[in-house]
């Protein structure tokens, strides 16, 4: 890929997204929390379900909900919308603002389903190469410019590489493009600073964001953007009628209401997180990247499919990133001994 963008293939000639989901002692291919929701919370959610007028449809404007993740997100809510996680919230994006004979462009390596989604939606896609350690700088966003994209991807932390990006950076591609800069924050609250002090002052900045990292949600399928009410009220023109469940809703608003708790573990993913970037580091043929998200990339001197496979028969398994960066796989922070056992797994696995 380049700045100028490759002919869309067809339908057959795209894979389906397949990320394994197996189950095997270790899991630590897709992000997730590694730790169960405590009890309060799942009561909650019961008796909110419990409470639902399931003959009508839900709440179309999410009233409630917006202004629950406003309070959070320091933000009013008509800057607020939700979706089923954040991948629809940027399908929603890319059917307002993409489609056939419009470009975005993405700062690579970076998450494959921005490209994917695109794709989806008809959207030409192109892409800025930012080698190691991938941070965007001015000559990216020079690139960025004259490719004449109408969108513009960021992703921090980025997602497989764990670094993150700066506001100034963001703030510097909103006000030297037109583009809509849309910044995928998934695993912002691990750590990095987020733009969404920029979208009051930058109608074409977009913040995106998720319940399924750091709010242990990924089953709920929660996500939601930070935007201005001009681009709310486009995506309330692409979105299906009554696209989040009352469920959804309901548990979106209970997980607010525990949010002191949702947040405590946040220290220890961290933790597990450096602690496999400093063990990792330690090991010989092994490099692993700085993360400020709840994952750490790596590559090995023997073969990653090897590795990969190596992992997998001891029950433990990562993702094979070779095809973002090649030679590298990532693996995500679990608790202290799904930490302790991916680590002497490798060790075994790369001796
Ligand atoms: N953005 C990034 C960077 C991700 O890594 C992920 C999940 N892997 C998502 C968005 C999607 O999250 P969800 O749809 O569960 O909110």
């Amino acid at each position: 890929m380049g700045t100028v963008p490759e002919p869309r293939p067809g339908l057959r000639e795209v894979p389906p997204y397949r990320a394994p989901q197996l189950d095997v002692p270790v899991r630590l291919n897709t992000n997730e929390c590694p730790y169960a929701l405590p009890e309060a919370f799942l009561d909650d959610v019961a008796h909110a379900i419990r409470e639902i007028s399931f003959n009508r449809y839900p709440d179309r404007d999410a009233v409630r909900l917006r202004e629950a993740i406003g309070s959070y997100a320091v933000q009013p809510p008509e800057r607020v919308w939700p979706a089923n996680g954040s991948n629809e919230v940027i399908q929603q994006l890319l059917l307002a603002y993409g489609g056939p004979g419009r470009r975005c462009i993405l700062f690579t390596p970076t998450y494959v389903l921005h490209a994917h989604l695109a794709w989806m939606t008809h959207t030409d896609v192109a892409s800025v190469d930012v080698p190691e350690p991938f941070v965007i700088g001015d000559e990216h966003i020079r690139e960025a410019k004259d490719s004449g994209a109408e969108i513009a991807f960021v992703c921090s932390p980025n997602n497989p590489t764990g670094n993150v990006q700066r506001p100034d950076t963001v703030e510097g591609l909103a006000t030297s493009t037109d583009a809509l800069v849309i910044v995928d924050e998934a695993y912002v609250e691990f750590g990095g600073e987020s733009a969404a002090g920029l979208v009051a002052r930058h109608s074409n900045v977009v913040v995106v964001r998720t319940f399924s990292k750091a709010f242990a949600l990924a089953a709920a399928r929660i996500g939601y953007c930070i935007a201005s009410p001009e681009v709310i009220d486009d995506l309330q023109r692409v979105r299906l009628p009554y696209h989040l469940s009352a469920q959804s809703q309901a548990t979106g608003l209970a997980a607010l209401q525990h949010t002191t708790e949702a947040l405590a573990i946040l220290d220890a993913i961290r933790a597990e997180r450096d602690r496999m970037f400093e063990a990792l580091s330690r090991m010989t043929g092994v490099t692993a990247f700085p993360s400020q998200a709840n994952f750490v990339l790596f590559r090995t001197a023997r073969p990653h499919t090897e590795v990969f496979e190596g992992l997998l028969e001891r029950g433990v398994l990562v993702r094979d990133m070779d095809a973002a960066v090649p030679g590298c796989l990532r693996v995500s922070a679990g608790t202290p001994e799904e930490t302790g056992r991916f680590l002497a797994t490798l060790e075994e696995v790369t001796s």
